[in-house]
């Protein structure tokens, strides 16, 4: 187990990476304590609990914030999104989704997963990841795994759970809701009434609030007092529109809906949430796929895939909480990823003198 998250850590993920690392002289500085082949990760894999990893994520997490790790932040938000990951020419198991061609033709394999990360402070922890097979859904996946989330984490652990516009639905709202949180969704046309009125409220004012943040120029319109569509039990729907002008003269807009309280939460902080929802995007999908083992496949099997998945966020989690937290004490700039990953390959080549005595 030991060998996989620190393989992961040091960006070897491969099985055969991991093979060749335990059989070679590495093996003690990575403080593995035995040699074995890649075909034992793959058995090993197949038959490891998820359960167990998935709360171990969450101790963590919890560790962590007891420890302070998210800083002052006064609000901690729960990013949820759903990704595809490890292609396969051929379906080897009950998670493969077929990816089609214009023709409809299959023409490869992917796996899809829901993943939750804690998102809003500076250090970004992803501590789940929930697969959908084909006729399931992200939506359905999500929700799932935020349940036994914050079955794990504790019920006051979290303040708001942030996602794009696929989970602005009333079921999923409410959802939310029940869980003791806030929700701050994207809106988008899947809504088109609620984004027209607030297109035309927000459009002849000008916007509540400006400042600069980076090199960025920032507007907000923000009002809580439009109504709820049909389904949804809420007494009224607050709606945030943010544009961002950038120093390229680049134009982003977006429209955000929430049931924070105005009293509770102002239009920068909820600004602030809205773009934590890119922290899991970033600090979850692509850094698990570009510079870890996210988007491999190591062993072609449902369980194998999810555990190595786990493993990913788990790796990713003990990594930034050594870098940024741990080995970040006094006025030091912490070291980056890379630079971490440096130091431990090069400590990994040290010999040490031969006892001749
Ligand atoms: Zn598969």
């Amino acid at each position: 187990m030991w060998a996989l998250i620190i393989s992961e850590v040091i960006r070897q993920g491969a099985f055969h990476a991991i093979e060749s690392l335990v059989r070679s002289r590495a093996r003690r500085a990575l403080a593995v304590t035995r040699r074995f082949g890649d075909d034992t990760l793959a058995y090993f894999t197949e038959r490891l609990d998820p359960s167990v990893t998935r709360k171990a994520l969450a101790q963590v997490a919890q560790r962590a914030k007891r420890n302070k790790a998210f800083d002052c932040q006064r609000f901690i938000g729960l990013a949820l999104d759903g990704t595809g990951a490890a292609r396969s020419r051929k379906a080897r198991c009950a998670l493969c989704h077929p990816i089609y061609n214009a023709e409809h033709e299959i023409v490869g394999h992917n796996h899809h997963f829901s993943m939750i990360c804690i998102v809003g402070a500076e250090i970004v922890l992803p501590f789940d990841v929930e697969p959908y097979g084909p006729g399931d859904s992200e939506l359905a996946a999500s929700g799932r795994m935020l349940e036994r989330g914050v079955e794990h984490l504790g019920p006051r652990f979290a303040d708001y759970v942030v996602a794009d516009g696929l989970y602005a639905n009333a079921p999923f709202l409410h959802r939310v809701g029940k869980l003791g949180l806030r929700a701050v969704v994207r809106l988008k046309g899947n809504l088109p009434e609620l984004l027209a009125a607030a297109e035309a409220r927000f459009a002849n004012r000008p916007p509540s609030s400006s400042f600069t943040q980076g090199k960025d120029h920032i507007e907000l319109w923000d009002a809580d007092d439009f109504d709820p569509w049909e389904s949804l039990k809420w007494s009224t729907v607050r709606v945030l529109k943010y544009r961002q002008h950038k120093p390229d003269g680049q134009v982003v807009e977006a429209y955000w809906l929430t049931d924070f309280p105005s009293g509770q939460v102002g239009s920068r902080a909820l600004f602030a949430m809205a773009k934590s929802r890119w922290q899991i995007e970033n600090q979850g999908f692509n850094e698990g796929k570009n510079r870890h083992s996210l988007e491999r496949i190591r062993h072609h099997h449902e369980n194998s895939l999810l555990m190595g998945w786990l493993l990913n966020c788990l790796a990713l989690v003990i990594e930034r909480l050594y870098r940024l937290r741990y080995l970040h004490r006094g006025e030091r700039q912490p070291y980056t990823a890379m630079e971490l990953v440096r130091i431990m390959w090069l400590s990994l080549g040290v010999v040490r003198p031969a006892n001749t005595s």
